[in-house]
């Protein structure tokens, strides 16, 4: 409980202060300017939002005498015991431990007086999905007909418990969680005001850590501001709420992102030997790898991160082809769900750390992953690789151009445009001896590459955009089956490529 005291401090007294929720705001302050107040509202969403805050004020704005606008003058003989709990017209009843008819049939017979001193009586409900079947009946009748007196707001976390009949009979708020702009808009001011020294780091990773909850933000800042003794940096907010801390994710990542199993392996165990909660590192990471795809798929989110982390979050993108981040995420997802039943609770996190990095790994072998250890490789060590001439050097020349494949049409168009309707149907399937095997469904187009001076071009823009020396020599599919698999497999690598 002592965590709420800022979360009492600071809560909101009329609309201008509540942050977010401008169309809520909006449409009740409209309400109670034009004196056209409903009966019944329900406001939906997640915790710690401001339903209950914006309920209240709602409460005393439309019945305060002294309002400026729509705002509550929060001082007069109404506002007053509203504010302090006092009223006999405000009746504020948690449903979650008010289940029964009985606690709604009182409420409905406190219905039958008028107010004493305000306009309006208000009833507000929390978590009134939690009303027994009886309950809701009872409610639903005085819903129908409510007295002209009542104003009913009904607040809940979740709406799908709530029977339709009784949806159907309010006005419907959806409440959205607070951003981690204004979380930490929020934050940064109370720190000031209460001479709180807080890093800019520290801030994103409160805001980030509330997930959307005002409520959480500022009792997550309290756990905070009991154990700092001066400033407040990312690593004191890290210990205290058990967070494993963004680089130490984004190293993880790494690791697997490069298929160093046993070093993640390492990582893991120095985490749980410095007494960190693995769930909960199995969660961040999960939290990451969901940031990771939203960069990848090019979707508007809030990430809460510093530019840096941003930045290497980005390249860490950069480094996945679509579908093999769906995978890990697939392969972590798998391993929380496990964790929370396994007997030994680090298992199901190393098995999906050693699974996704030998992943990672096969895929990099196949030179599929354009990680940045394949991009940095430079001219010098693939005319090495390329003078030892042994097979696997082959298979890997190839992987790259299959990789570069639509950066190698891009550039042939410069040369010569008409090439690239042939080419475009051609599939790089083998590395025999210096000739690189093009595979060709039509003799049309097999043709029309062979001739020496287009073979020239594409070879010399192969050169170019891969640094492989090599000579294409165009086949027909069916002369060459034995690699009609491969060519197979080489056009789905090719379109898998595009994937960006
Ligand atoms: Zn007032």
């Amino acid at each position: 409980m002592n965590n709420l005291v800022l979360y009492r401090k600071y809560r909101p007294k009329n609309f201008a202060e509540v942050v977010g929720q401008e169309h809520i705001k909006t449409t009740l302050a409209n309400a109670v300017l034009n004196n056209r107040v409903g009966h019944a509202y329900l406001f939906i969403g997640p915790r710690g939002v401001g339903k209950t805050t914006l309920a209240r004020i709602f409460a005393r704005a439309v019945n305060c005498p002294k309002k400026t606008g729509a705002e509550p003058c929060n001082t007069c003989e109404v506002c007053e015991p509203f504010l302090n709990g006092t009223s006999l017209d405000l009746l504020e009843i948690d449903a979650a431990s008010h289940t029964g008819v009985d606690n709604i049939r009182e409420l409905i017979e406190h219905l039958q007086f008028a107010p004493s001193k305000a306009v309006y009586k208000v009833i507000i409900v929390d978590e009134v999905h939690m009303l027994s079947k009886g309950a809701f009946n009872a409610l639903l009748k005085t819903l129908e007909e409510p007295p002209k007196h009542a104003i009913f707001i009904l607040a809940t976390t979740e709406i799908n418990k709530v029977p339709a009949t009784i949806v159907s009979r309010t006005q419907r708020f959806d409440f959205k969680k607070v951003s981690i702009a204004d979380l930490t808009k929020l934050l940064q001011f109370v720190c000031a005001d209460n001479a709180v020294e807080i890093t800019p780091e520290a801030l994103l990773e409160l805001s980030a850590a509330a997930d959307g909850s005002f409520r959480d933000g500022l009792s997550l800042l309290d756990q905070v501001i009991n154990f700092a003794s001066g400033r407040i940096t990312e690593q004191l907010v890290e210990e205290v709420l058990g967070l494993t801390g963004i680089k130490t994710t984004a190293d993880f990542l790494d690791l697997i992102i490069a298929g160093q199993s046993k070093e993640a392996l390492d990582s893991i165990a120095s985490l749980a030997h410095g007494g960190k909660d693995l769930y909960q590192f199995e969660k961040d990471f999960l939290e990451y790898l969901r940031k990771l795809l939203l960069v990848k798929v090019g979707a508007r989110a809030e990430f809460g991160f510093s530019p840096e982390v941003l930045n290497r979050l980005k390249d860490q993108a950069g480094q996945f082809e679509l579908p093999a981040l769906m995978k890990t995420i697939g392969i972590f997802q798998k391993a929380e769900s496990e964790m929370k039943w396994a007997t030994i609770q680090s298992l199901p996190l190393e098995v999906a750390a050693v699974e996704s990095s030998v992943f990672a790994s096969d895929r990099n072998n196949q030179g599929l992953n354009l990680s940045v250890a394949k991009q940095s490789q430079s001219k010098e060590e693939i005319a090495s690789s390329q003078q030892v001439g042994t097979r696997k050097d082959d298979k890997d020349q190839l992987a790259q151009i299959v990789s570069h494949w639509p950066q190698i049409l891009d550039k042939i168009k410069d040369y010569n445009h008409s090439l690239i309707s042939s080419l475009k149907l051609a599939v790089p399937v083998a590395i025999e001896g210096r000739e690189l095997i093009l595979n060709f469904p039509y003799k049309f187009h097999k043709d029309a590459i062979e001739a020496r001076k287009n073979r020239i071009i594409v070879d010399q823009v192969i050169e170019e955009v891969t640094g492989i020396k090599l000579m294409v020599k165009p086949m027909l599919a069916k002369e060459n089956g034995e690699n009609k698999n491969n060519a197979m497999e080489a056009a789905l690598k090719i379109m898998g490529g595009e994937v960006e």
